[in-house]
């Protein structure tokens, strides 16, 4: 068999590549360092949209000059969740440290579907960690996934197993008798509706609970509904609180929510999709009490944890029901006791996903790196930041406060005295667009109390005053150009 270099994708020289790598390494520090003095965001240019349209390309082209293009036509127009102005839905920054273990993860390139192989101690060891974290019992089990999307999706199909047995595994939800039913509060994520449909159990049978005026779950409607559905035949399984709601950052009552889940013999499930890390905070813990009671926790670390995306995690307090409801055996997966195929259960037993990234070694290397202490401090400063955002707002008669600031999210809007609500709405959409157009700031748009609301969610480590200061004036700026028209 003839053989020639051709056939490696491995560099003739790996001296000029290594060059080359140093090259992209520093352009991506440099990107790091200077990130304040670049526009959060800045709108695309038609020419750079269209470079992205060619057709397959059939021979090489030098890495040096792929780089070039990343530099001039991707890096300036990505969505900008690593600048310190970002305050747009729920977006984490990301670190240096995250950014060089993801080179390291891709270096190794582990599969951790399964196997024995350290790099799945690495993500074992990130459950312990969280486990301890929530005070979960040993038995504890969990794993990465894309995000709480997903972890919700796994929450909810564990339950659904945990209700009706395994043998729905096999026959389907048809074969179930009675239909089953969850709950969470009206101002849960669209997720956890889009679960219960993917699931195949119907985003209908999603009963959304109305929330008190602290934008939490009312327990006492949560109750009324429950019973309700029982009386007209449904099956009750599932409960998702959530800790820190999207709109608002609010944190429905998890003590009293566990008590009634347990009560009535249902799944309990918090999505603390970005809130549950404020474990990491001393002073906001207090306020998950409760969290340490649940059956599931869906959270993310590339929120407020700032690793890298993606990195999402379900954590289950008894780990063999992650096994329950994934675990499958095949020819192809057998396990031994010894060799590589040791080390059962495997993490393709704990979810749906068989090959799976390292996502693991960026959340180890981060939590290693900076230490709970200091991504708990830099959670709680966002906290620290979106009050005083409220504070300034309350103190500025053009703006108005739509919602206690319960976390890290502030929503408020610019007042427009003798318009109506539909043209307030519109003039405080129009301050979002020119705020992000503008690459001053970039908040996002939400309805609270049936206002659009100017929402800035509080989550980028590199956040200062200074940045919320520029936010204000650049949104009393605009909003007088446009109320005064
Ligand atoms: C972000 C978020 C989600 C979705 O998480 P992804 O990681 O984007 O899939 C779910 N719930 C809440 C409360 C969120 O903030």
């Amino acid at each position: 068999m003839r053989e020639t270099d051709q056939e490696t994708l491995d560099p003739e020289d790996w001296q000029d590549l290594r060059a080359q790598g140093h090259v992209m390494l520093d352009d991506m520090f440099d990107y790091l360092e200077h990130l304040r003095e670049r526009p959060v965001w800045q709108p695309i240019p038609q020419p750079v949209r269209d470079a992205f349209h060619e057709a397959l390309p059939r021979g090489p082209t030098d890495l040096a000059a792929v780089h070039r293009t990343f530099m001039k036509d991707i890096l300036p127009y990505a969505v900008g969740n690593a600048h310190p102005g970002f305050m747009g839905w729920v977006h984490g920054g990301g670190t240096p440290v995250g950014m060089l273990a993801e080179m390291l993860a891709a270096g190794l390139n582990a599969n951790l579907g399964g196997r024995d192989q350290i790099p799945i101690a690495v993500e074992r060891q990130v459950v312990e960690w969280v486990r301890d974290l929530f005070g979960f019992p040993d038995s504890a089990g969990g794993l990465f996934v894309t995000g709480t999307s997903m972890a919700n999706l796994i929450g909810v199909l564990v339950a659904r197993t945990a209700a009706l047995g395994q043998a729905v595994r096999r026959g389907g939800l048809a074969a179930c008798d009675g239909r089953l039913a969850a709950y969470a509060s009206s101002g849960a994520h669209g997720c956890i509706a889009k679960a219960m449909d993917i699931a195949g159990i119907g985003a209908d049978l999603l009963r959304l609970v109305p929330m008190n005026d602290r934008y939490e779950m009312d327990v006492a409607a949560l109750e009324a509904a429950i019973r309700a559905d029982r009386r007209a035949g449904f099956r009750p399984f599932f409960i998702a609180a959530t800790a820190g709601s999207v709109d608002v950052g609010a944190i429905d009552d998890l003590a009293a929510i566990g008590r009634l889940a347990r009560a009535q013999g249902l799944w309990f499930h918090v999505d603390g999709a970005y809130g549950a890390l404020a474990m990491l905070a001393p002073e906001i813990a207090p306020r998950l009490e409760g969290i340490g009671e649940a059956d599931s926790i869906a959270f993310d670390f590339h929120k407020w944890g700032q690793v890298p995306y993606d990195a999402g995690f379900v954590l289950a307090r008894d780990g063999r029901r992650l096994e329950d409801t994934f675990a499958a055996e095949t020819a192809y997966l057998k396990r031994e006791s010894r060799g590589m195929a040791a080390g059962s259960p495997w993490p393709c037993d704990l979810g749906p996903d068989l090959s799976r990234g390292f996502r693991a070694l960026k959340t180890w290397f981060t939590i290693k790196v900076y230490g709970a202490g200091r991504l708990g401090r830099s959670i709680a400063r966002t906290c620290e930041l979106a009050r005083y955002l409220g504070r300034r707002i309350e103190a500025l008669p053009e703006l108005e406060l739509l919602a206690p600031v319960s976390l890290n999210i502030v929503c408020f809007r610019y007042r427009c005295p003798g318009l109506d609500a539909a043209g307030a709405d519109r003039v405080n959409a129009e301050i979002v667009i020119a705020l992000q157009e503008s690459g001053i700031a970039a908040p996002s748009t939400t309805t609270v109390a049936g206002h659009l609301a100017i929402r800035a969610a509080i989550v980028n480590h590199r956040t200062r005053s200074g940045d919320i200061d520029a936010l204000l004036a650049a949104t009393l700026a605009f909003g007088k150009t446009r109320v005064s028209l």
